[in-house]
């Protein structure tokens, strides 16, 4: 039985706001992930079917490796497509605000979005909310947003909306959110929704395939070399550092998503817990970190990288050389008390 944990209250308000709304505009982060893009497709989908004119835009492209889920092609991309995004965002009498918690983590649509006077709703799992959403179901504590989407329509009552489309949608956003339900999955809930989902006769095998493990040759030889050359452990902090700098991604051809799921890998060595990875993009070094247990990744990001995002897996921008994101670490890691604290390691 999956508990309800959304506020009557809310349910009505979001209720009368989709009732009074026809056309629906769905966005999601920067660099959507399957979590973001997939509750995006899976509430966009369930709204037309409830007759709205919804469409989804992203503040940009959307992975190579999520562009299999069902009605991409009808996704509008800001970045690409500025003109149509900006119509149809000007003419939404609703805009629900998917995976993030901050205008900020959409750039420049967040800003056109900023401008409407459209009631803005937020359903978003990450720390924090801001103030700038008129409806604000935030829960930090849930896997993903898709589940959280899932809450929400189970409490509407709208479950009989989710067809085999949407299925997919939700159930590749808790997979990449969870590592495929390997951490954040400990709520038995989860896998009821998971079984629920299954039902709808989805194939999540090949889900799993297409979302998580499908890498370039290119791909697997960067993050070969990334984890041979380029990891540094650090076993009294329980931390790991891994670079990656421009010429060592144009060798090995770096497109966006080859190293999706590498800042994972160093916990698996036991005594680690948590890992940064500095990527040089060409605007800056993009941060990605993880952790295990209590150990609070989102602080770190929020405190030193412009960023933030959750207890055990969090990110942030640095503006400046490979070797002053390093020094900042080298900082962070003085800060960091030594570890034979085991309570540390989960
Ligand atoms: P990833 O390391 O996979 O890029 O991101 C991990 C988590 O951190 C995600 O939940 C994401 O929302 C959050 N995150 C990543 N980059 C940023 C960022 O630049 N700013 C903020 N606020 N959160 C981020
Ligand atoms: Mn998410």
């Amino acid at each position: 039985m999956i508990q309800p944990i959304i506020d009557d209250h809310v349910i009505a308000r979001l209720r009368s706001l989709i009732n009074g709304a026809k056309n629906v505009v769905i966005t999601c982060h920067l660099s959507p992930d399957g979590d973001a893009i997939g509750s995006s497709l899976a509430l966009c989908h369930v709204l037309q079917r409830l007759g709205k004119n919804a469409t989804v835009v992203t503040p940009d492209m959307v992975p190579k490796s999520l562009l299999f889920l069902p009605y991409m092609r009808d996704v509008v991309v800001y970045t690409n497509s500025e003109l149509r995004a900006r119509n149809i965002v000007e003419q939404a009498q609703l805009i629900f605000c998917l995976d993030y918690n901050d205008m900020h983590r959409i750039d420049k649509l967040g800003e056109l979005i900023l401008r409407q006077s459209a009631p803005r709703v937020v359903i978003d799992h990450h720390l924090n909310p801001s103030d700038a959403f008129d409806l604000t179901i935030s829960f930090p504590e849930l896997s993903s947003t898709c589940e959280l989407v899932y809450r929400v329509l189970l409490q509407m009552r709208m479950l009989n909306l989710i067809d085999r489309f949407a299925a997919q949608c939700l159930m590749v956003g808790m997979m990449t959110d969870t590592g495929n339900f390997t951490y954040g999955s400990e709520n038995p809930e989860l896998y009821e929704i998971q079984a629920s989902l299954m039902r709808r006769h989805i194939d999540r095998n090949r889900l799993y395939n297409m979302a998580m493990n499908t890498f370039s040759a290119d791909s697997l030889r960067l993050q070969g070399y990334a984890l041979s050359e380029k990891m540094q452990l650090f076993p009294e902090k329980g931390a790991a550092l891994i670079t990656l700098n421009q010429d060592e991604l144009k060798r090995f051809n770096y497109r966006r998503g080859d190293t999706e799921g590498l800042v994972n890998k160093p916990l698996s060595i036991p005594g680690i817990f948590w890992v940064v990875f500095f990527r040089q993009d060409p605007e800056y070094i993009k941060v990605s970190c993880r952790s295990q247990g209590n150990f609070s990744v989102n602080e770190i990001c929020e405190k030193y990288f412009n960023g933030g995002g959750h207890l055990n897996a969090a990110g942030g921008e640095f503006y400046g050389t490979m070797e002053q994101a390093v020094e900042t670490y080298m900082h962070i890691l003085e800060e960091t008390p030594d570890t034979t604290n085991q309570e540390q390691i989960s």
